[in-house]
């Protein structure tokens, strides 16, 4: 049970974060609710016989439910749904303020508007309608030709007070809507952020090997089918934070790392791998042993300069490349590539080797 609720929580979480599943969330709430809310009243016109009413209640739930179907499919079957909803509710509102039906009660759901209109519309369209069906009840409680067209002898205390119940209720439907829409919009922030910092790497500001896990485990999500994997590694690198300190040693990663992108020019995904390694999926239909070659001779031509010394470092890269130009077993790729990594390290480091998966 506990577990049902943490899913649902969870879903929840995701749902508001993506702005469009949020609002046709909304939208299949409140045609639900309003839906059903009918229906019930439908079978109670039934039974008390209410003749009239009961066809009223059964076609508006009978119009949520359209509502609801189209809602169901995105896009502009949404927008004609929400549409549709504006005509049907100002419609039904204007019929229950002129017919009172039964014994002046039906005006009573008016109240209801400004929370379900303010969920569904937002703020500016949703206080334009509940205005509009506001200006209905100044004119039909308020003016004298409104009043001539009432069919319901409503009492003059009523038909004064009601109208400031409605803007009381529309009040603070528009207070907690303009507060939910705040909370909202940080949540959606703050979902970004968690985003970013869960798969970037503090230090390049890379994508770290949790974003290629990921990847790895959800393919039919990311849809990312790489031509080839390279695995980088910086030559000598224990050296150089000892002769330079490790605040030195994070500057060389982070700008060998913007030089791996740089050179890669939008042919790849380039992450942290971890420690001074980095790895690169490239996009088919790319040379990537020409862009590794630019990348290996691109670090060494780097020079830093460290407390008045000037210095310059070199790079190891293992490449594999795939037979029929993309696969989908990334796995097979990195170990390949970690395979080929090796022998450049023993070649002598600076230096490229590429092989093909399989051979
Ligand atoms: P090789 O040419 O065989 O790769 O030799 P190497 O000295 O580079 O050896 P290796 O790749 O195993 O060394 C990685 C070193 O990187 C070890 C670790 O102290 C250092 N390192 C790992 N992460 C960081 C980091 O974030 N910042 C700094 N400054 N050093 C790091
Ligand atoms: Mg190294």
């Amino acid at each position: 049970m506990k577990a049902f609720f943490i899913q649902l929580h969870q879903k929840l979480v995701t749902t508001i974060s993506d702005e469009q599943k949020w609002s046709l969330f909304q939208h299949a709430c409140v045609y639900i609710s309003l839906g059903a809310s009918s229906a019930v009243m439908t079978v109670v016109n039934v039974f008390t016989g209410k003749g009239w009413l009961t066809w009223v209640t059964l076609a508006f739930s009978v119009a949520c439910l359209i509502n609801l179907l189209l809602t169901s499919r995105k896009g502009v079957p949404a927008k004609i749904a929400m549409m549709l909803f504006a005509a049907e509710i100002t419609a039904i509102f204007i019929y229950f303020i002129l017919s009172g039906d039964p014994d002046g009660f039906s005006v009573i759901w008016t109240v209801m508007l400004p929370s379900f209109g303010l969920l569904l519309f937002e703020l500016r369209y949703g206080t334009c309608l509940s205005l509009l069906v506001f200006a209905a009840l100044i004119f039909f409680f308020w003016t004298p030709p409104g009043q001539s067209l009432l069919q319901y002898d409503y009492s003059p205390t009523f038909m004064m007070r009601f109208p400031l119940l409605y803007l009381a209720c529309f009040c603070v439907a528009f207070l907690l809507e303009r507060m939910s829409e705040a909370a909202r919009k940080a949540l959606r922030e703050s979902h970004r952020n968690y985003e970013y910092l869960c798969y970037h790497d503090a230090l390049t500001k890379q994508y770290n090997r949790f974003w290629l896990q990921s990847i790895i485990a959800q393919p039919e999500k990311y849809n990312i089918k790489p031509a080839a994997v390279a695995i980088l590694d910086i030559d000598n690198f224990k050296q150089i934070n000892d002769n330079y300190g490790h605040p030195n040693g994070d500057v060389v990663i982070r700008a060998i790392g913007d030089t791996i992108l740089q050179t890669l020019n939008g042919s790849g995904d380039l992450c942290r791998w971890g420690g001074d390694e980095f790895l690169v999926l490239f996009h088919t239909d790319i040379d990537a042993d020409t862009v590794c070659r630019r990348i290996v001779d691109a670090v060494h031509a780097h020079t830093f300069q460290f407390d008045g010394h000037s210095m310059c470092t070199t790079l190891s890269i293992g490449l594999v490349t795939t037979p029929d130009g993309s696969t989908d077993d990334i796995d097979a790729l990195i170990h390949q590539a970690d395979v080929n990594l090796y022998v450049a390290k023993d070649n002598g480091r600076n230096c490229m080797i590429s092989s093909r998966l399989g051979d």
